[in-house]
């Protein structure tokens, strides 16, 4: 994450929030939050798996994996770091749970939906050793669309919509370090967050 002033194509992000990637499997979430954060800045589903279970892939081992992730969660945002939720997340009651943690602790929270092309999503998915059937990406893309209408309304300080491979490749995430600019005090709301931040022509 770098510092400095914000570019149209920057993402602000205030020490202490909680950044909810969004986005079907195989969109790009990991490599995203690889490339714009510190590794100990990334909570991830399967990282989590991988430490209840030895394996990122056991889906059994999903619901203790996310308390797992929710308490990582929490005890990171308590101690005001800026925490990543690299998990599909398309479903409104798995991003309610995350809100739920950061309004606990006080923390802001800001959703980045990689809403790409479902082919785009298909191919990276089949081109992948660890290939998730077609038909779950499917799913996930089309419960990451009906997000993009609820999530105005959910909780989220901003909603930052990247809609093409060019806007995410030039999107920049930037740490805001002075509270003066971007206060204090406006952690994740029930409800009512302001209209999307939308990126598509950055
Ligand atoms: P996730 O399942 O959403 O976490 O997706 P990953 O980050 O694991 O990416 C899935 C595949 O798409 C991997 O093979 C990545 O190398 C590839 N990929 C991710 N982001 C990009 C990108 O911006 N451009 C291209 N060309 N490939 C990408
Ligand atoms: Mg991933």
């Amino acid at each position: 994450m770098s510092t400095g002033p914000a570019a149209p194509n920057a993402i602000v992000v205030r020490p202490g929030t909680m950044v909810v990637l969004v986005g079907s499997s195989g969109c790009g979430k990991s490599t995203f939050a690889a490339r714009h954060f510190a590794p100990s800045q990334v909570l991830s589903s399967d990282q989590m798996r991988a430490l209840v279970a030895d394996d990122p892939d056991d889906q059994t081992a999903t619901e203790a994996a996310f308390e797992l992730l929710h308490t990582a969660l929490a005890l990171r945002l308590a101690r005001r770091r800026t925490t990543v939720v690299d998990a599909t997340n398309v479903e409104g009651w798995a991003r309610g749970r995350l809100l739920a943690v950061a309004r606990r602790v006080g923390r802001p929270a800001l959703a980045i939906v990689l809403a790409l092309p479902l082919e785009t999503c298909l191919s990276r998915n089949a081109a992948r050793a660890d290939a998730r059937p077609a038909a779950a990406i499917r799913r996930q893309h089309r419960w990451m669309a009906d997000s993009l209408l609820t999530l105005p309304d959910e909780g989220f300080e901003r909603v930052c919509v990247l809609g093409t491979e060019e806007v995410v490749a030039a999107v920049e995430v930037v740490s805001a370090p002075h509270a003066s600019k971007y206060p204090e005090g406006t952690a994740a709301r029930p409800g009512g967050a302001r209209p999307p931040t939308r990126y598509r022509n950055a």
